[in-house]
């Protein structure tokens, strides 16, 4: 069986599988925070303290560490807190490289939390090889990543980037939110740690939060950060961690569509007389990353970003014409999102005042690109 038919049929079937007391085929909810001691004071379930450990919380990281091809993972209450684990469990004075462009929570922790902690960060345009190896002749104990990038959908080399990485002796992370272990798995290629917002499309139905550190194998940084998980405590609740394995019964399905949906609107857009260009690493004349997309991913992703003419104004006015879009923040979900990132990324954001990002949905594809086609009208 080939690895896309493996992982597709390890989603669906996620969880504990048929429970043995009851029967039941879906897995049950653990809300207890404490497991009885045996008469010696072991522990013969495996669990004694629901922020160490809980049934849930263990399904949904043996899972992610599988679908992943990565020997562990740690599950925390949010991507973002899976982000700062890693970034706490490195000590004062060690040297971080980062993406000039990502997701803006993390050059914001890093800036506002670590910095001043006692990191030193240097942020690196990760597209350009040539930057990252410079930044790299000085000593760096982490490399972060996040391809594709939110929201200028920027895509990176992860395999060039984990050789200059290794070669310097630095560690890599990999932001794999977008992309999700079924289009990218970045420990194939080199990458240490591969990191999520389960919020997004791992748990698929905008209504859970969580994330996640996968590490390719032991080390003194993943230690570090079963530590922190274990003792700085920001972890999942069992519901959260269940919603998510519940998302991901339906990972293949939903990325297949979100990935067919995507192509056609981003098509649609790039035709269109009212647009100025279209991120979409997906369009053969994307110089961006097009060529590096097809050989890291299997399929291009849900999302795409609009630049139309006229900046934030003409922006605002398309996004308020949508009908069929919600205008709102986040990603992943089952309906279709739209965002003027600019206006809420604040000073450091590299977004242009046109820009729309798109949260590509599962709704009838033609229904979607009608919806832009009447809002990006003139006048009306
Ligand atoms: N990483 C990426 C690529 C994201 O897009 C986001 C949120 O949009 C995050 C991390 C942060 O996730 P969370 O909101 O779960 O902290």
């Amino acid at each position: 069986m080939d690895q896309q038919r493996q992982l597709e049929t390890l989603c669906v079937q996620a969880g504990r599988g048929v429970d043995p007391m009851t029967g039941a085929v879906a897995s049950p909810l653990h809300l207890s925070t404490t497991f009885e001691r045996a008469p010696d004071g072991s522990f013969p379930g495996g669990f004694s303290y629901i922020r160490e450990q809980n049934p849930n919380r263990g399904d949904l990281e043996s899972l992610l560490a599988r679908l992943e091809g990565g020997v562990a993972c740690r599950a925390f209450a949010s991507g973002t807190a899976a982000a700062a684990a890693i970034f706490q469990s490195l000590r004062p004075g060690d040297r971080v490289l980062a993406p000039n462009e990502a997701y803006y929570g993390t050059p914001t922790l890093l800036r506002e939390s670590f910095v001043p902690w006692g990191l030193e960060v240097d942020f690196v345009d990760m597209a350009d090889l040539g930057a990252v190896e410079a930044a790299l002749a000085r000593p760096a104990r982490l490399v972060f990543i996040e391809t594709p990038s939110n929201p200028l959908i920027t895509v990176c080399d992860i395999a060039a980037i984990c050789e200059l990485a290794r070669a310097a002796g630095a560690q890599v992370a990999v932001d794999n939110t977008w992309a999700t272990p079924l289009l990218q798995r970045p420990l194939e290629h080199g990458a240490d740690f591969s990191l999520h917002s389960t919020t997004k499309y791992l748990g698929g139905h905008s209504d859970a939060m969580g994330g996640a550190v996968v590490a390719r194998e032991e080390s003194e940084l993943f230690e570090r950060i079963t530590l922190t998980q274990k003792h700085a405590g920001a972890v999942p609740s069992p519901w959260d961690c269940w919603l998510i394995l519940r998302g991901i019964r339906t990972l293949p399905v939903r990325m297949r569509a979100h990935c067919a949906n995507a192509r056609a609107v981003a098509e649609f857009l790039a035709g269109h007389p009212g647009v100025e260009q279209v991120l979409y690493p997906g369009l053969a004349g994307d110089a961006r990353g097009h060529e590096i997309a097809k050989r890291q991913m299997s399929d291009f992703g849900g999302m795409v970003s609009v630049e139309v003419p006229g900046g934030r104004e003409r922006a605002f006015e398309v996004a308020a014409r949508l009908r069929v879009f919600t205008r709102a923040t986040s990603l992943g979900g089952v309906e279709s999102l739209v965002e003027h990132r600019a206006s809420i990324e604040g000073a450091f954001t590299r977004a242009p005042e046109g820009l729309l990002r798109m949260s590509i949905g599962l709704e009838n594809a033609k229904d979607l690109i009608e919806d832009l086609d009447q809002a990006l009208a003139r006048g009306a």
